[in-house]
Protein backbone atom coordinates (compact mmCIF):
# COMPACT_ATOMS: atom_id res chain seq x y z
CA UNK A 1 0.00 0.00 0.00
CA UNK A 2 1.38 3.30 -0.74
CA UNK A 3 0.28 6.14 1.76
CA UNK A 4 -0.26 9.34 0.85
CA UNK A 5 -0.11 13.30 2.34
CA UNK A 6 -3.64 14.43 4.26
CA UNK A 7 -2.65 17.76 2.79
CA UNK A 8 -3.38 19.74 -0.50
CA UNK A 9 -0.44 19.31 -2.97
CA UNK A 10 2.19 22.17 -3.47
CA UNK A 11 2.91 23.14 -7.00
CA UNK A 12 5.60 22.35 -9.19
CA UNK A 13 8.61 24.58 -7.87
CA UNK A 14 8.65 27.49 -9.84
CA UNK A 15 11.53 27.72 -12.60
CA UNK A 16 13.00 29.87 -10.22
CA UNK A 17 16.95 29.92 -8.29
CA UNK A 18 16.59 30.10 -4.43
CA UNK A 19 17.29 33.35 -3.56
CA UNK A 20 15.12 34.50 -6.59
CA UNK A 21 12.38 32.61 -4.75
CA UNK A 22 12.90 33.74 -1.12
CA UNK A 23 13.06 37.44 -1.97
CA UNK A 24 9.78 36.72 -3.98
CA UNK A 25 7.88 35.00 -1.48
CA UNK A 26 8.60 37.45 1.25
CA UNK A 27 7.87 40.14 -0.82
CA UNK A 28 4.47 38.77 -1.47
CA UNK A 29 3.69 37.62 2.00
CA UNK A 30 5.45 38.63 4.57
CA UNK A 31 6.44 41.90 7.30
CA UNK A 32 9.76 42.33 5.49
CA UNK A 33 7.23 43.24 2.28
CA UNK A 34 5.59 46.13 4.08
CA UNK A 35 8.52 47.18 6.09
CA UNK A 36 11.92 45.88 4.70
CA UNK A 37 13.68 47.73 7.24
CA UNK A 38 12.70 45.39 9.74
CA UNK A 39 16.13 43.24 11.09
CA UNK A 40 15.99 39.86 9.59
CA UNK A 41 19.17 38.65 11.31
CA UNK A 42 20.53 39.55 15.06
CA UNK A 43 23.82 38.59 16.59
CA UNK A 44 25.33 40.44 19.65
CA UNK A 45 26.35 44.15 18.12
CA UNK A 46 25.78 43.12 14.56
CA UNK A 47 22.64 43.23 12.50
CA UNK A 48 20.87 42.73 8.69
CA UNK A 49 17.70 44.27 7.72
CA UNK A 50 15.71 42.35 5.47
CA UNK A 51 17.20 45.20 2.73
CA UNK A 52 20.68 44.97 3.76
CA UNK A 53 19.92 41.50 3.09
CA UNK A 54 18.94 41.81 0.15
CA UNK A 55 21.17 44.48 -1.02
CA UNK A 56 24.72 42.26 0.49
CA UNK A 57 23.09 39.13 -1.46
CA UNK A 58 23.56 40.83 -4.89
CA UNK A 59 26.95 42.54 -3.67
CA UNK A 60 28.16 38.94 -2.77
CA UNK A 61 27.06 37.40 -6.11
CA UNK A 62 28.36 40.14 -7.90
CA UNK A 63 31.62 40.04 -6.11
CA UNK A 64 32.25 35.69 -6.59
CA UNK A 65 31.56 36.64 -10.00
CA UNK A 66 33.45 39.67 -10.60
CA UNK A 67 36.42 40.22 -8.19
CA UNK A 68 37.15 36.55 -8.22
CA UNK A 69 35.93 35.33 -11.13
CA UNK A 70 34.20 32.46 -10.23
CA UNK A 71 31.87 30.94 -12.88
CA UNK A 72 28.48 29.25 -12.39
CA UNK A 73 28.67 26.25 -11.25
CA UNK A 74 31.45 26.41 -9.42
CA UNK A 75 31.85 24.67 -5.95
CA UNK A 76 31.96 26.82 -3.03
CA UNK A 77 32.32 25.89 0.42
CA UNK A 78 30.48 27.67 3.11
CA UNK A 79 32.67 26.52 6.02
CA UNK A 80 31.01 28.90 9.02
CA UNK A 81 29.66 29.07 12.32
CA UNK A 82 26.21 30.30 12.52
CA UNK A 83 26.94 34.18 11.60
CA UNK A 84 24.31 36.93 10.46
CA UNK A 85 26.19 36.70 7.60
CA UNK A 86 25.78 33.18 6.46
CA UNK A 87 22.73 34.21 4.12
CA UNK A 88 23.96 36.61 2.18
CA UNK A 89 26.83 34.40 1.26
CA UNK A 90 25.01 31.31 0.69
CA UNK A 91 22.00 33.29 -1.30
CA UNK A 92 24.63 35.29 -3.16
CA UNK A 93 26.11 32.56 -4.33
CA UNK A 94 23.24 30.35 -4.70
CA UNK A 95 22.25 33.94 -7.26
CA UNK A 96 25.80 33.78 -9.09
CA UNK A 97 24.86 30.06 -10.09
CA UNK A 98 27.42 28.13 -7.83
CA UNK A 99 27.02 25.18 -5.82
CA UNK A 100 27.39 25.87 -2.20
CA UNK A 101 28.87 22.72 -0.10
CA UNK A 102 28.03 23.50 3.28
CA UNK A 103 30.13 21.77 5.93
CA UNK A 104 31.21 21.79 9.64
CA UNK A 105 33.90 24.34 10.33
CA UNK A 106 35.55 22.27 13.71
CA UNK A 107 36.63 19.70 10.99
CA UNK A 108 39.65 18.54 11.59
CA UNK A 109 42.22 18.27 8.32
CA UNK A 110 41.48 14.39 7.59
CA UNK A 111 37.81 15.33 6.81
CA UNK A 112 38.29 17.83 5.10
CA UNK A 113 40.75 16.07 3.00
CA UNK A 114 37.50 13.54 2.35
CA UNK A 115 35.69 16.28 1.78
CA UNK A 116 38.13 18.21 -0.60
CA UNK A 117 38.13 14.60 -2.35
CA UNK A 118 35.14 14.28 -3.00
CA UNK A 119 34.22 17.68 -4.54
CA UNK A 120 37.09 20.37 -5.24
CA UNK A 121 35.49 23.56 -4.39
CA UNK A 122 36.82 26.93 -6.04
CA UNK A 123 36.52 29.07 -3.47
CA UNK A 124 36.03 29.23 0.10
CA UNK A 125 34.27 31.36 2.82
CA UNK A 126 35.47 30.64 6.41
CA UNK A 127 36.76 32.09 9.29
CA UNK A 128 40.65 33.09 9.71
CA UNK A 129 41.62 30.66 12.12
CA UNK A 130 40.51 28.18 9.55
CA UNK A 131 42.66 29.76 7.09
CA UNK A 132 46.11 27.93 7.50
CA UNK A 133 44.50 24.17 8.23
CA UNK A 134 42.27 24.93 4.28
CA UNK A 135 45.61 26.03 2.84
CA UNK A 136 47.25 23.08 4.04
CA UNK A 137 44.42 20.50 2.84
CA UNK A 138 44.11 22.52 -0.57
CA UNK A 139 47.76 21.57 -1.02
CA UNK A 140 47.83 18.01 0.47
CA UNK A 141 44.64 17.84 -1.87
CA UNK A 142 45.98 19.36 -4.82
CA UNK A 143 43.67 21.45 -5.08
CA UNK A 144 45.03 23.85 -7.68
CA UNK A 145 41.66 26.02 -8.00
CA UNK A 146 41.71 27.64 -4.32
CA UNK A 147 45.04 30.16 -4.82
CA UNK A 148 43.10 33.74 -4.29
CA UNK A 149 39.75 32.19 -3.12
CA UNK A 150 40.02 31.82 0.42
CA UNK A 151 37.83 34.31 1.64
CA UNK A 152 37.29 35.45 5.66
CA UNK A 153 34.22 36.84 7.40
CA UNK A 154 36.69 38.33 10.15
CA UNK A 155 39.53 40.62 8.73
CA UNK A 156 43.07 39.35 9.15
CA UNK A 157 46.48 39.59 7.26
CA UNK A 158 45.53 36.15 5.68
CA UNK A 159 42.36 35.05 3.21
CA UNK A 160 40.79 37.76 1.23
CA UNK A 161 38.18 39.65 3.65
CA UNK A 162 34.61 39.39 2.85
CA UNK A 163 33.88 42.65 2.79
CA UNK A 164 36.67 43.28 0.21
CA UNK A 165 35.13 41.37 -2.30
CA UNK A 166 31.61 42.78 -2.27
CA UNK A 167 31.36 44.41 -6.02
CA UNK A 168 28.34 47.22 -6.52
CA UNK A 169 28.16 46.15 -10.31
CA UNK A 170 24.28 44.86 -10.51
CA UNK A 171 24.26 41.51 -10.59
CA UNK A 172 23.73 40.45 -14.76
CA UNK A 173 21.72 37.24 -14.35
CA UNK A 174 21.71 37.07 -18.18
CA UNK A 175 25.09 35.07 -18.45
CA UNK A 176 23.51 32.37 -16.50
CA UNK A 177 23.21 29.44 -18.61
CA UNK A 178 19.31 28.57 -18.29
CA UNK A 179 19.19 25.24 -19.90
CA UNK A 180 19.47 23.08 -17.56
CA UNK A 181 15.79 22.95 -15.27
CA UNK A 182 15.88 23.94 -11.79
CA UNK A 183 14.89 20.66 -10.72
CA UNK A 184 18.34 18.97 -12.20
CA UNK A 185 20.59 21.72 -11.02
CA UNK A 186 22.64 21.24 -8.00
CA UNK A 187 22.42 24.57 -5.69
CA UNK A 188 23.57 22.76 -2.05
CA UNK A 189 25.97 19.87 -1.38
CA UNK A 190 25.21 18.56 2.56
CA UNK A 191 27.28 15.67 3.60
CA UNK A 192 25.58 11.97 4.91
CA UNK A 193 27.00 8.65 5.17
CA UNK A 194 22.97 7.61 3.89
CA UNK A 195 22.64 4.14 5.17
CA UNK A 196 26.21 3.01 4.96
CA UNK A 197 29.87 3.66 4.36
CA UNK A 198 31.21 6.96 5.02
CA UNK A 199 30.37 10.65 4.72
CA UNK A 200 28.74 11.52 0.64
CA UNK A 201 27.60 14.45 -0.74
CA UNK A 202 24.21 14.96 -1.08
CA UNK A 203 23.49 16.90 -4.03
CA UNK A 204 19.99 19.08 -3.65
CA UNK A 205 18.21 20.66 -6.50
CA UNK A 206 17.18 24.46 -6.22
CA UNK A 207 13.94 22.67 -6.67
CA UNK A 208 14.31 20.36 -4.11
CA UNK A 209 14.75 23.08 -1.94
CA UNK A 210 12.38 25.43 -2.66
CA UNK A 211 9.53 22.40 -2.50
CA UNK A 212 10.73 21.97 0.97
CA UNK A 213 9.82 25.26 1.60
CA UNK A 214 6.85 24.98 -0.12
CA UNK A 215 5.55 21.80 2.06
CA UNK A 216 6.39 22.80 5.01
CA UNK A 217 4.69 27.03 4.28
CA UNK A 218 1.11 24.42 3.86
CA UNK A 219 2.35 22.53 6.77
CA UNK A 220 2.13 25.34 8.56
CA UNK A 221 -0.56 27.46 7.11
CA UNK A 222 -3.00 24.55 8.02
CA UNK A 223 -1.37 24.20 11.74
CA UNK A 224 -3.32 26.25 14.55
CA UNK A 225 -0.11 26.61 16.73
CA UNK A 226 1.48 29.22 14.72
CA UNK A 227 -1.17 31.42 15.78
CA UNK A 228 0.25 31.83 19.06
CA UNK A 229 3.13 33.32 17.91
CA UNK A 230 1.75 36.44 16.71
CA UNK A 231 0.65 36.83 20.23
CA UNK A 232 3.60 35.66 22.18
CA UNK A 233 6.47 37.65 19.98
CA UNK A 234 5.58 40.84 17.73
CA UNK A 235 8.54 39.59 15.16
CA UNK A 236 7.81 35.82 15.65
CA UNK A 237 11.35 36.15 16.23
CA UNK A 238 13.39 32.63 16.19
CA UNK A 239 16.72 31.01 18.07
CA UNK A 240 19.13 30.03 15.36
CA UNK A 241 20.94 27.42 17.40
CA UNK A 242 21.17 24.76 14.86
CA UNK A 243 24.18 24.88 12.84
CA UNK A 244 23.49 26.46 9.36
CA UNK A 245 25.67 24.26 7.95
CA UNK A 246 23.15 21.20 8.48
CA UNK A 247 20.46 21.01 6.08
CA UNK A 248 17.82 20.99 9.31
CA UNK A 249 19.12 24.43 10.17
CA UNK A 250 19.41 25.96 6.90
CA UNK A 251 16.20 25.06 4.82
CA UNK A 252 13.93 25.16 8.42
CA UNK A 253 15.89 28.06 10.01
CA UNK A 254 17.02 29.95 7.88
CA UNK A 255 15.74 30.36 4.87
CA UNK A 256 12.52 29.54 6.00
CA UNK A 257 12.63 32.30 8.51
CA UNK A 258 13.82 34.72 5.92
CA UNK A 259 10.60 33.97 2.96
CA UNK A 260 7.87 33.76 6.25
CA UNK A 261 9.59 37.17 7.38
CA UNK A 262 10.95 35.95 11.29
CA UNK A 263 13.72 37.57 12.48
CA UNK A 264 16.32 35.43 13.32
CA UNK A 265 18.65 35.68 16.49
CA UNK A 266 21.70 33.84 15.46
CA UNK A 267 23.99 31.64 18.11
CA UNK A 268 27.63 30.74 16.33
CA UNK A 269 28.16 28.10 19.66
CA UNK A 270 25.09 26.57 21.77
CA UNK A 271 25.00 27.26 25.15
CA UNK A 272 21.87 26.91 27.76
CA UNK A 273 22.17 29.72 29.61
CA UNK A 274 22.81 32.24 26.71
CA UNK A 275 19.78 30.31 24.86
CA UNK A 276 17.50 31.64 27.53
CA UNK A 277 19.37 34.88 27.84
CA UNK A 278 18.60 35.61 24.35
CA UNK A 279 14.86 34.33 24.32
CA UNK A 280 14.03 36.41 27.34
CA UNK A 281 15.54 39.53 25.36
CA UNK A 282 14.59 39.26 22.11
CA UNK A 283 10.96 37.92 23.02
CA UNK A 284 11.36 34.52 20.80
CA UNK A 285 8.77 32.74 19.70
CA UNK A 286 9.89 29.67 17.48
CA UNK A 287 12.89 27.08 18.64
CA UNK A 288 13.40 24.46 16.06
CA UNK A 289 15.56 22.22 18.57
CA UNK A 290 17.16 19.03 18.79
CA UNK A 291 16.55 16.78 22.06
CA UNK A 292 19.86 17.21 23.69
CA UNK A 293 19.14 21.03 23.76
CA UNK A 294 15.30 19.49 24.66
CA UNK A 295 15.84 17.32 27.56
CA UNK A 296 17.87 20.54 28.93
CA UNK A 297 14.83 22.95 28.69
CA UNK A 298 13.08 20.10 30.79
CA UNK A 299 15.96 19.75 33.67
CA UNK A 300 18.92 22.20 33.59
CA UNK A 301 17.99 25.21 36.95
CA UNK A 302 18.87 27.84 34.85
CA UNK A 303 16.03 27.91 33.11
CA UNK A 304 14.04 29.15 35.80
CA UNK A 305 16.10 32.32 36.54
CA UNK A 306 14.93 33.55 33.04
CA UNK A 307 11.58 34.83 31.51
CA UNK A 308 10.56 32.58 28.36
CA UNK A 309 6.99 32.89 28.64
CA UNK A 310 7.31 33.83 24.81
CA UNK A 311 8.10 30.98 23.67
CA UNK A 312 5.13 29.48 21.67
CA UNK A 313 6.59 26.61 19.79
CA UNK A 314 9.12 24.33 19.74
CA UNK A 315 9.37 21.65 17.02
CA UNK A 316 12.31 18.56 17.93
CA UNK A 317 14.23 17.23 14.94
CA UNK A 318 17.27 15.15 13.65
CA UNK A 319 16.93 12.77 16.28
CA UNK A 320 14.13 10.83 18.39
CA UNK A 321 12.55 12.21 21.44
CA UNK A 322 11.00 10.67 24.12
CA UNK A 323 7.44 11.41 25.17
CA UNK A 324 8.39 12.10 28.78
CA UNK A 325 10.78 14.78 27.50
CA UNK A 326 8.31 16.28 25.23
CA UNK A 327 5.24 16.83 27.96
CA UNK A 328 7.81 18.21 30.98
CA UNK A 329 8.59 21.00 28.61
CA UNK A 330 5.48 21.42 27.61
CA UNK A 331 4.58 21.57 30.92
CA UNK A 332 7.57 23.69 32.32
CA UNK A 333 7.33 26.20 29.40
CA UNK A 334 3.48 26.47 28.47
CA UNK A 335 4.81 25.56 24.98
CA UNK A 336 3.75 23.34 22.30
CA UNK A 337 6.74 20.82 21.49
CA UNK A 338 5.75 19.45 18.12
CA UNK A 339 8.41 16.56 16.47
CA UNK A 340 9.94 16.70 12.86
CA UNK A 341 10.96 14.31 11.01
CA UNK A 342 13.48 14.23 8.01
CA UNK A 343 17.05 13.30 6.17
CA UNK A 344 19.53 15.28 4.55
CA UNK A 345 19.03 13.01 1.47
CA UNK A 346 15.20 14.67 1.62
CA UNK A 347 16.46 18.56 1.75
CA UNK A 348 15.11 17.95 4.87
CA UNK A 349 11.64 17.78 6.09
CA UNK A 350 9.38 14.77 5.24
CA UNK A 351 6.82 14.66 8.54
CA UNK A 352 5.53 17.03 11.00
CA UNK A 353 3.87 16.64 14.01
CA UNK A 354 0.39 19.03 14.63
CA UNK A 355 -0.34 19.74 18.41
CA UNK A 356 -3.67 18.84 17.86
CA UNK A 357 -4.58 15.47 16.83
CA UNK A 358 -0.65 13.81 16.50
CA UNK A 359 -0.48 11.74 19.57
CA UNK A 360 3.05 12.47 22.18
CA UNK A 361 5.97 9.82 20.06
CA UNK A 362 4.66 10.17 16.72
CA UNK A 363 6.64 12.77 14.17
CA UNK A 364 3.52 13.41 12.42
CA UNK A 365 1.84 13.38 8.91
CA UNK A 366 3.58 13.44 5.68
CA UNK A 367 4.15 16.79 4.23
CA UNK A 368 2.17 17.53 1.11
CA UNK A 369 3.09 15.91 -2.31
CA UNK A 370 4.75 13.15 -0.25
CA UNK A 371 4.05 9.52 -0.83
CA UNK A 372 5.24 6.72 1.32
CA UNK A 373 5.57 3.28 1.17
CA UNK A 374 6.43 0.80 4.48
CA UNK A 375 8.67 -2.18 2.90
CA UNK A 376 9.96 -5.58 4.61
CA UNK A 377 13.15 -6.86 4.32
CA UNK A 378 12.15 -8.58 1.17
CA UNK A 379 10.85 -5.03 -0.01
CA UNK A 380 7.00 -6.27 0.31
CA UNK A 381 4.65 -3.60 0.48
CA UNK A 382 3.16 -3.38 4.22
CA UNK A 383 -0.14 -1.73 5.62
CA UNK A 384 -1.14 0.59 8.53
CA UNK A 385 0.48 -0.58 11.87
CA UNK A 386 3.01 -2.49 10.77
CA UNK A 387 6.70 -2.25 10.96
CA UNK A 388 9.30 -1.80 8.37
CA UNK A 389 11.42 0.54 6.23
CA UNK A 390 9.96 4.02 5.64
CA UNK A 391 10.53 4.86 1.31
CA UNK A 392 9.40 8.18 0.95
CA UNK A 393 9.04 10.00 -2.64
CA UNK A 394 8.49 13.48 -3.47
CA UNK A 395 9.67 17.12 -4.98
CA UNK A 396 12.25 17.13 -2.22
CA UNK A 397 13.85 13.99 -2.34
CA UNK A 398 17.96 14.68 -3.89
CA UNK A 399 18.88 14.54 -7.13
CA UNK A 400 21.43 11.79 -5.94
CA UNK A 401 24.75 11.32 -4.26
CA UNK A 402 27.50 13.31 -5.66
CA UNK A 403 29.17 11.48 -8.21
CA UNK A 404 28.35 8.39 -6.89
CA UNK A 405 25.51 6.40 -8.80
CA UNK A 406 26.55 3.07 -7.70
CA UNK A 407 25.11 4.70 -3.84
CA UNK A 408 21.98 6.40 -5.39
CA UNK A 409 20.74 3.27 -6.99
CA UNK A 410 20.68 1.53 -3.63
CA UNK A 411 19.14 4.36 -2.04
CA UNK A 412 16.60 5.40 -4.37
CA UNK A 413 14.68 2.53 -6.22
CA UNK A 414 13.16 2.55 -9.79
CA UNK A 415 9.90 4.27 -8.69
CA UNK A 416 11.68 7.18 -7.13
CA UNK A 417 11.48 6.36 -3.50
CA UNK A 418 14.26 6.86 -1.14
CA UNK A 419 14.86 3.77 0.67
CA UNK A 420 15.49 6.03 4.58
CA UNK A 421 16.96 3.30 6.39
CA UNK A 422 14.57 4.01 9.12
CA UNK A 423 12.35 1.77 10.61
CA UNK A 424 8.47 2.50 11.75
CA UNK A 425 4.87 2.38 10.99
CA UNK A 426 1.95 4.99 10.28
CA UNK A 427 -1.38 4.33 12.13
CA UNK A 428 -4.98 4.55 11.00
CA UNK A 429 -4.58 8.59 11.25
CA UNK A 430 -2.06 9.06 8.94
CA UNK A 431 0.29 9.61 11.89
CA UNK A 432 3.89 8.40 11.49
CA UNK A 433 6.12 6.49 14.42
CA UNK A 434 9.56 5.91 13.85
CA UNK A 435 11.18 3.22 16.06
CA UNK A 436 14.21 1.93 14.65
CA UNK A 437 17.29 2.37 12.74
CA UNK A 438 18.14 0.07 10.22
CA UNK A 439 21.28 1.96 9.13
CA UNK A 440 24.52 2.27 10.16
CA UNK A 441 23.89 6.24 10.95
CA UNK A 442 24.88 7.21 14.83
CA UNK A 443 23.58 10.77 16.15
CA UNK A 444 24.95 12.29 18.36
CA UNK A 445 23.20 15.32 19.66
CA UNK A 446 21.60 15.66 15.87
CA UNK A 447 25.21 15.30 14.03
CA UNK A 448 25.71 12.42 12.47
CA UNK A 449 28.47 10.00 12.72
CA UNK A 450 28.81 7.35 10.57
CA UNK A 451 30.62 4.09 11.57
CA UNK A 452 33.08 3.46 8.58
CA UNK A 453 34.42 6.40 8.95
CA UNK A 454 35.46 6.02 12.65
CA UNK A 455 36.28 2.29 12.03
CA UNK A 456 38.42 3.33 9.27
CA UNK A 457 40.74 5.63 11.45
CA UNK A 458 40.96 2.99 14.02
CA UNK A 459 42.14 0.76 11.63
CA UNK A 460 45.17 3.34 10.97
CA UNK A 461 45.57 2.84 14.66
CA UNK A 462 49.05 0.85 15.02
CA UNK A 463 47.39 -1.30 17.66
CA UNK A 464 44.37 -1.71 16.07
CA UNK A 465 43.63 -5.07 14.14
CA UNK A 466 39.92 -4.82 13.85
CA UNK A 467 36.97 -2.51 14.77
CA UNK A 468 33.67 -1.65 14.99
CA UNK A 469 31.38 1.32 16.19
CA UNK A 470 28.13 0.86 17.33
CA UNK A 471 25.72 3.82 19.18
CA UNK A 472 24.88 3.78 22.71
CA UNK A 473 22.16 5.44 23.73
CA UNK A 474 22.44 8.16 27.01
CA UNK A 475 19.02 8.85 28.54
CA UNK A 476 20.68 11.30 30.71
CA UNK A 477 21.59 13.47 27.57
CA UNK A 478 18.89 12.04 24.94
CA UNK A 479 21.49 10.97 22.42
CA UNK A 480 23.61 8.48 20.93
CA UNK A 481 27.09 7.88 21.76
CA UNK A 482 29.76 6.45 19.78
CA UNK A 483 31.46 3.16 20.87
CA UNK A 484 33.87 1.12 19.36
CA UNK A 485 34.92 -2.38 20.13
CA UNK A 486 38.33 -3.13 19.06
CA UNK A 487 40.65 -6.43 18.30
CA UNK A 488 44.36 -5.18 19.64
CA UNK A 489 47.81 -6.73 18.79
CA UNK A 490 48.73 -8.87 21.78
CA UNK A 491 52.37 -6.66 21.67
CA UNK A 492 50.49 -3.41 22.08
CA UNK A 493 48.41 -4.77 24.96
CA UNK A 494 48.69 -1.86 28.30
CA UNK A 495 46.53 -0.78 30.94
CA UNK A 496 46.50 2.60 29.32
CA UNK A 497 45.68 1.43 25.44
CA UNK A 498 42.37 2.35 25.75
CA UNK A 499 42.73 6.03 26.72
CA UNK A 500 45.80 6.19 24.36
CA UNK A 501 43.25 5.14 21.60
CA UNK A 502 40.55 7.29 22.32
CA UNK A 503 43.24 10.03 22.28
CA UNK A 504 44.45 9.39 19.67
CA UNK A 505 40.66 9.49 17.55
CA UNK A 506 39.54 12.48 19.66
CA UNK A 507 42.39 14.24 18.06
CA UNK A 508 41.73 13.40 14.42
CA UNK A 509 38.11 13.89 13.71
CA UNK A 510 35.86 17.52 14.77
CA UNK A 511 34.78 16.71 18.58
CA UNK A 512 31.29 15.37 17.78
CA UNK A 513 32.35 12.27 16.96
CA UNK A 514 34.50 11.34 19.83
CA UNK A 515 33.98 8.37 20.92
CA UNK A 516 32.09 9.34 24.08
CA UNK A 517 30.71 5.93 24.68
CA UNK A 518 33.99 3.89 25.06
CA UNK A 519 36.51 1.85 23.50
CA UNK A 520 35.99 -1.98 24.54
CA UNK A 521 38.43 -4.31 23.44
CA UNK A 522 37.01 -8.20 22.58
CA UNK A 523 38.95 -10.88 20.93
CA UNK A 524 37.00 -10.54 17.43
CA UNK A 525 34.75 -8.04 15.33
CA UNK A 526 31.77 -10.77 15.00
CA UNK A 527 31.16 -11.13 11.04
CA UNK A 528 28.89 -12.71 8.20
CA UNK A 529 30.73 -15.11 5.85
CA UNK A 530 31.08 -12.34 3.48
CA UNK A 531 32.71 -10.36 5.81
CA UNK A 532 30.42 -7.66 6.92
CA UNK A 533 30.41 -6.72 10.37
CA UNK A 534 27.57 -7.95 12.49
CA UNK A 535 26.10 -4.75 14.14
CA UNK A 536 23.17 -6.35 15.19
CA UNK A 537 25.21 -8.89 17.59
CA UNK A 538 27.32 -5.72 18.97
CA UNK A 539 24.38 -3.92 20.00
CA UNK A 540 22.72 -7.22 21.89
CA UNK A 541 25.87 -7.66 23.62
CA UNK A 542 25.80 -4.06 24.82
CA UNK A 543 22.31 -3.91 25.30
CA UNK A 544 22.80 -7.25 27.54
CA UNK A 545 25.93 -5.31 29.77
CA UNK A 546 23.89 -2.18 29.61
CA UNK A 547 20.85 -4.52 32.10
CA UNK A 548 23.43 -5.52 33.87
CA UNK A 549 24.25 -2.41 34.99
P1 LIG B 1 20.35 13.93 8.86
O1 LIG B 1 20.49 13.49 7.44
O2 LIG B 1 21.63 14.29 9.50
O3 LIG B 1 19.30 14.95 9.01
O4 LIG B 1 19.87 12.64 9.67
C1 LIG B 1 18.67 12.02 9.35
C2 LIG B 1 18.37 10.89 10.30
O5 LIG B 1 18.12 11.40 11.62
C3 LIG B 1 17.11 10.15 9.94
O6 LIG B 1 17.31 9.20 8.91
C4 LIG B 1 16.76 9.51 11.27
O7 LIG B 1 17.52 8.36 11.50
C5 LIG B 1 17.15 10.59 12.27
N1 LIG B 1 15.96 11.41 12.60
C6 LIG B 1 15.65 12.63 12.14
N2 LIG B 1 14.52 13.09 12.71
C7 LIG B 1 14.09 12.13 13.56
C8 LIG B 1 12.97 12.01 14.44
N3 LIG B 1 12.08 12.96 14.63
N4 LIG B 1 12.86 10.85 15.14
C9 LIG B 1 13.76 9.86 14.99
N5 LIG B 1 14.84 9.93 14.19
C10 LIG B 1 15.02 11.05 13.48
Amino acid sequence: MIFNSPYPSIPRAPAQDIPTFIFEYADKHSVFAKNPDLVALSEKSVSLTYSELRQMTDQVASGLVNNLGLKQKDYILVLLPNSVYYAPILLGALMAGLVCITANPAYTEGELAHLFNLCQPSAIVTVSDNYRLVEKVALSTKNQLLQGRIVTIDQSERGIFLFDILCDKPFDKQNLETKTAFEERPAVLVLSSGTTGKPKGVELSHANIISNLLQNMVFEDHESAVDLLTQRSPYHSCIACLPYFHIYGLLLVLLFSIARGRRQIVMPKFDIELLCQLTEKHKIAVAHLVPPIIIQLAKNPVVNRYNLTSLAYIVSGAAPLTQETQREVQKRLNCIVAQAYGLSEASPVTHRATTDSVPPGSTGYLLPSMHCKIIDESGKLLGKNMIGEICLSGPNIMIGYFNNPEATRQTIDSDGFLHTGDVGYVDERGCYYISDRKKELIKYKGYQVAPAELEGLLMDHPAVLDAAVIPVYSRSQETEFPKAFVVVRQDFASSSLVDDIAKWVASRVAPYKALRGGIEIIDAIPKSASGKILRKVLRERQAAEDRLT
